[in-house]
This record gives structure tokens, C-alpha cells and sequence, in this order.
């Protein structure tokens, strides 16, 4: 279990300390325990989850270990609400370069991760070539399999956002900037 940089209810009014409790403590927890026992005595036991994603065929280890790595790299990217400070440096240079602005990146992932249909996740990573990129993956998916590297993500599985928002996808997903830890995500650089 990845340790959370803030307490359960300190990303409130956004994300409430009750989902922090089921998203975090009880849906990442599941997904830990079912890849620690599908793991046991085979050849990814000892693998880091990151080589298990690229790695692992489609089927019930590469599904646990793609939600180990995508709620790590989800519940690490957050901060209290007014806390993070705008992106800097080489970040804002390449969000700048590759969007215009930081405002067209959001309107970018927020369009990903209403439209995406059914569970899964809007992602910005970095493509081999150096561009960022948005791209939506349904259920696991994580852009490790396509070769980039996650940089920040949002989480469209209904568990996200039942318990706050209900069925209003869309008020979750833009109420998310404002917890958003940008030098988390340009670390990941
Ligand atoms: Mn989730």
C-alpha cells in the first residue's frame, strides 16, 4: 500500500474522508491482496508492479497490478485543496508547448474522462518522443503498456465519485484541479 501524503479527510470538500476510506482503504487494499496472492510462486512474485504491467498477459494479474500502479500514482498525485502550487519549469514549458495552456490541458483530460464509457481511467503521459499525451484506458489500462509514462491521472470508475458526487461524473472530475499536486506530477517527468 502506497502511504498517503495527507489524512483521510484532508483532500476535503473534494474527496471525502468516507471514499478515502473505501477507495483507498478498502478497493486499493483488494486490489494489493489479490495481486500478492495471484502472484505467489510465479514468475512476477518478486517483480516491481511497474515491470508486471508492462509485462503480465491480459488476465487477472496484470488487472490487479494495473490498479496497484494506478491508484498509487492517483492517491500520491493530490494535496489539500489550495495547496499546489501551478506547474513550473520543464512542465510548464511542455504544457505550454504541447497545449497551448494549462487551461486547454484541463479542458483536454476533462473531455477524456467524461466521454470514457463505462469504468477506466484519463491519463497525461509522456510519449517516447517527448510529447504529452492524452489518452483514455477502459478498466486497468495504464500507459506503461503503450511504452509512456504516466505522468497524472483521473479515475472514472464509479467507486471514485458515488459516495461524494453520485452519478455526476463531470463535477467530480473538474472539482479534482483543485487538489491537484503538480510537483508530484513533474517529478514524474
Ligand atoms: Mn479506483
Amino acid at each position: 500500500m502506497p502511504k498517503l501524503g495527507y489524512p483521510a479527510n484532508g483532500l476535503e470538500p473534494i474527496i471525502s474522508a468516507e471514499t478515502i476510506e473505501y477507495h483507498y482503504g478498502k478497493h486499493l487494499q483488494t486490489y494489493v491482496t489479490n495481486l500478492a496472492n495471484l502472484t505467489k510462486g510465479t514468475e512476477y512474485e518478486q517483480r516491481e508492479v511497474e515491470d508486471i504491467v508492462a509485462a503480465a498477459p491480459d488476465g487477472g494479474i496484470y488487472n490487479n497490478a494495473g490498479q496497484v500502479l494506478n491508484h498509487t500514482l492517483y492517491f500520491t498525485q493530490f494535496t489539500a485543496a489550495g495547496q499546489g502550487k501551478a506547474p513550473e519549469g520543464r512542465l510548464a514549458e511542455l504544457i505550454n508547448r504541447d497545449f497551448g495552456s494549462l487551461d486547454e490541458l484541463k479542458r483536454q483530460m476533462e473531455d477524456a474522462a467524461i466521454s470514457l464509457f463505462g469504468s477506466g481511467w484519463a491519463w497525461l503521459s509522456l510519449s517516447p518522443d517527448g510529447k504529452l499525451v492524452i489518452t483514455k484506458e477502459s478498466n486497468a489500462g495504464n500507459p506503461l503498456r503503450q511504452g509512456n509514462k504516466p505522468l497524472l491521472c483521473i479515475d472514472v470508475w464509479e467507486h471514485a465519485y458515488y459516495i461524494d458526487y453520485r452519478n455526476r461524473r463531470a463535477d467530480h472530475v473538474k472539482s479534482l484541479w483543485q487538489i491537484i499536486d503538480w510537483q508530484v506530477v513533474a517529478g514524474r517527468l
